[in-house]
């Protein structure tokens, strides 16, 4: 199948910059969010990184000018309709997303392939949720998309090995690099990184160190380039809180249990970043 127009459904911290990577590398890209100041602020971010890049000499000016023109918006689904490849990345919430694949389904041509850039929801559930489960997948982008080189690629249970090839291509195409992992809670790189990253909020919370204690020890000391504190913000707490508790259901073992602080946290709006507050503060948003 050739790949033209591929829809990204949801403009937030992943979804735009999945747009942006796809726009530069020169597909027709409609970018679908319920909420129309997300379409707005996404718009906004995709510009201020695409100029970035290219002021840095790192996109040319092919490059920049696919990226500020590719990108069309909708608050609607239905924009999804002519697109040859789709990419879901809404809030981590399994029936949200099952929804969502249940009306891809219904829109899309039978032979376009449904991804999800969920960090941690079985694959093998969203492809049950649609009639083409063979043509269901994860691919797995890293935040901030556009300068992150991997992408993990899930297969379902059902996925079929052409739909595998067909996402392995796009995200070389995207000028990423694909690793295959399997459908568990976590697949490889969430399996590994949030259980670290609730262990760095457990510290926080029992007083072993303060926040710049605990993110200084991990960059000095374990070469990591952001502290586990400051990567929390950066990925959005309530997505780190999502994942645990997938790992913590799907795996059945108490390792995996979220930091009470981190629940507050949520509890309380504080998710990092995007809201301008988390265990650092921001600024406003
Ligand atoms: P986000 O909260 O920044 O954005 C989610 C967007 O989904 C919002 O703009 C919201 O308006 C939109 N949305 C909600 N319901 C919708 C619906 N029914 N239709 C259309 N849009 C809808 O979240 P994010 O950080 O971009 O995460 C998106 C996905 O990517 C999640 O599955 C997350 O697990 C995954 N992910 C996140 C990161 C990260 O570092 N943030 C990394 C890898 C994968």
């Amino acid at each position: 199948m050739d790949i033209e127009r591929i829809g990204v459904v949801g403009a937030g911290t992943m979804g735009h910059g999945i747009a942006q990577v796809c726009a530069v590398a020169g597909y027709q890209v409609v970018l679908i969010d319920i909420d129309p100041d997300q379409l707005a602020r996404g718009l906004q971010a995709i510009e201020r990184s695409v100029e970035k890049l290219h002021s840095k000499g790192r996109l040319s000016d092919e490059e920049r000018q696919a990226g500020l023109g590719n990108v069309s918006t909708s608050t609607e689904l239905e924009a999804a309709t002519g697109a040859d490849f789709v990419v879901e990345a809404v809030v981590e919430d399994l029936a949200v997303k099952t929804g969502i694949f249940t009306q891809l389904d219904e829109l899309t041509r039978p032979d376009v392939i449904l991804a999800s850039n969920t960090s941690s929801i079985s694959l093998t559930k969203l492809g049950a949720a649609t009639k083409r489960p063979t043509q269901v997948i994860g691919m797995h982008f890293m935040n901030p998309v556009p300068l992150m080189k991997l992408v993990e690629i899930i297969r379902g249970l059902d996925t079929s090995d052409e739909t595998t090839e067909l996402a392995l291509a796009l995200a070389e195409d995207l000028g990423k690099t694909a690793v295959e992992a399997e459908d568990y809670p976590g697949f490889i790189s969430n399996r590994i990184l949030c259980p670290m990253l609730n262990e760095a909020v457990y510290a926080l919370m029992e007083g072993v160190g303060t926040r710049e204690a605990i993110d200084t020890v991990m960059k000095l000391g374990m070469n990591h380039p952001m502290g586990p504190l400051a990567l929390a913000d950066l990925i959005g707490l309530d997505i780190l809180l999502s994942v645990m508790e997938v790992l913590h259901e799907g795996l059945g073992d108490d390792k995996y249990r979220p930091c009470p602080l981190l629940k507050r946290m949520v509890a309380a709006g504080h998710l990092g970043r995007k809201t301008g507050r988390g265990f650092y503060d921001y600024g406003s948003s």
